[in-house]
């Protein structure tokens, strides 16, 4: 059984905290490195349902994709939800461990996941390369199998995410062919401009806002875009990182079990039609 330090190390080695951006916050957030590592449990938000069921399941540890405390903190005290958090994790031997933006951009990362899942089954390349190491980087490019419309495409990657209250919203001509299509799981605002450079047909990603997406569209050209739910797009990674973790460790000699979490914890949790509200 490995203990909680072997465990970061492999982590960390698939996912070099070096990588992340200046502002994230990534690694370990709370556990003992001494402790036992048996039951690992992988979760895209550190929320108080996911620490329940990692209790519930009796895992050692939780790797989130999101930060706890992004912005850092001078209390854990149990009267903010983000403090009973960590009371719940300590009181309990759960370990809490985060590769956020350093996950994004990894090889594979966070983006290549969701460009499988959606349905691209060919080569992928970054779609923003990281400076230095140009495998590795922002979003993934790739092409369809065969060309899609793009309310098919939509049709193939609501199938290939799991199911949230939003489902996914499609901007531009719904009958226009699609092939070339570029991915990134999580916020992709600040993309579509490179998705535009890269002459792809459609790019597929989450929060988008009304005022970028719809000057995107209205300027003749460019892609047609996929908005989906944040968790959405950033879920199919942990299936991945739970596999090359295992991998990892099984390499050694060292078995542990994981498990992906599967509660949807997006913020969003229904939708309502005006009938309804009547
Ligand atoms: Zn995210």
């Amino acid at each position: 059984m490995p203990t909680l330090a072997d465990t970061v190390g492999e982590l960390e080695s698939i996912y070099d905290p070096a990588w992340a951006e200046s502002w994230d916050a990534v690694g370990l957030v709370c556990g003992d490195p001494g402790a036992r590592v048996r039951k690992i449990l992988f979760a895209v938000d550190p929320t108080a349902v996911v620490a329940e069921e990692a209790v519930g399941w009796g895992a050692d540890l939780i790797v989130t994709h999101h930060p706890l405390y992004l912005r850092g903190t001078t209390s854990v005290a149990a009267t903010t939800y983000k403090g009973r958090l960590v009371h719940t994790l300590i009181k309990n031997d759960v370990a809490l461990f985060t590769a956020h933006t350093n996950a994004d951009v990894a090889d594979p990362g966070v983006s290549d996941a969701l460009a499988r899942a959606v349905g691209l089954t060919g080569p992928l390349t970054p779609l923003l390369p990281a400076a230095g190491d140009p495998r590795r980087g922002l979003g993934r490019v790739g092409t369809l199998p065969a060309p899609l419309s793009l309310r098919d495409f939509a049709r193939r990657a609501a199938e290939g995410l799991p199911r949230t209250a939003g489902g996914l919203r499609v901007a531009g001509d719904l009958d226009r062919q699609v092939s070339r299509v570029a991915v990134s799981g999580g916020s992709g605002d600040s993309l579509l401009g490179t998705a535009r450079a890269a002459g792809v047909d459609v790019f597929l990603t989450a929060d988008l806002r009304h005022h970028p997406a719809s000057e995107f569209v209205e300027e003749p050209g460019g892609p047609a875009l996929v908005d989906a739910a944040h968790w959405a797009t950033e879920w199919p990674w942990l299936a991945d990182a739970a596999h090359r973790l295992t991998s990892a460790l099984a390499a050694r000699g060292i078995t542990v079990e994981t498990r992906v979490s599967e509660t949807v914890t997006d913020a969003w949790k229904t939708t309502a039609e005006c009938e309804e509200l009547k």
